[in-house]
């Protein structure tokens, strides 16, 4: 694996600092049961932010076309990852509070002096991907083993020709 980029999170936040760059997938190792393989890379942006009150905040934008595995045929099917999210930094003796009460693009976390950014990138894609993955209904059929109904005579019509004979 290679060296993963971590940032004090607070001195990230005051210098309004800005940190552009990619991940790539097989150093995410969180995310490969979920997807259909290791390829790809997610591209994120982190900003710092102090506001008026003296909040600390970091916003990560995260954005990547993943492979997850069709749940009808097993084939990769693309899914387009874009999502945006605010993390209040929270001082580590205090309690993160109730995430009920924040909307849902923001978050606390405890302020880190070395924050891990692919880690958060890798939280924040798991919290985006869905469930279940799937083509468009009609776009793909089920493998073969699933029973391919067409051309196969029902079972019920070789034993009627079992009993004639
Ligand atoms: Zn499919």
């Amino acid at each position: 694996m290679r060296d993963r980029v971590s940032v004090d999170s607070v001195a990230f936040a005051r210098d309004a600092s800005e940190l552009r760059a990619t991940v790539a997938i097989a150093d995410l190792p969180r995310l490969h049961d979920v997807l259909f393989d290791q390829s790809g890379e997610i591209a994120y942006g982190l900003t710092g932010a102090v506001n008026k009150d003296g909040i600390a905040s970091l916003r990560l934008e995260i954005a990547a076309d993943l492979l997850m595995t069709c749940q009808r045929c097993l084939g990769p099917v693309k899914f387009s990852l874009k999502s945006a999210r605010k993390f209040i930094l929270v001082p580590q003796a205090q309690a993160l509070g109730d995430p009920a009460e924040e909307p849902d693009d923001v978050e606390r976390i405890h302020v880190d002096a070395e924050l891990d950014v692919a880690g958060l990138v890798e939280d924040e894609t798991l919290l985006c991907l869905p469930m279940v993955a799937g083509h468009q209904p009609g776009e793909c059929s089920p493998p073969l083993a699933e029973g391919g109904e067409s051309d196969m005579k029902s079972p019920f019509s070789s034993l009627a020709i079992l009993k004639r004979q």
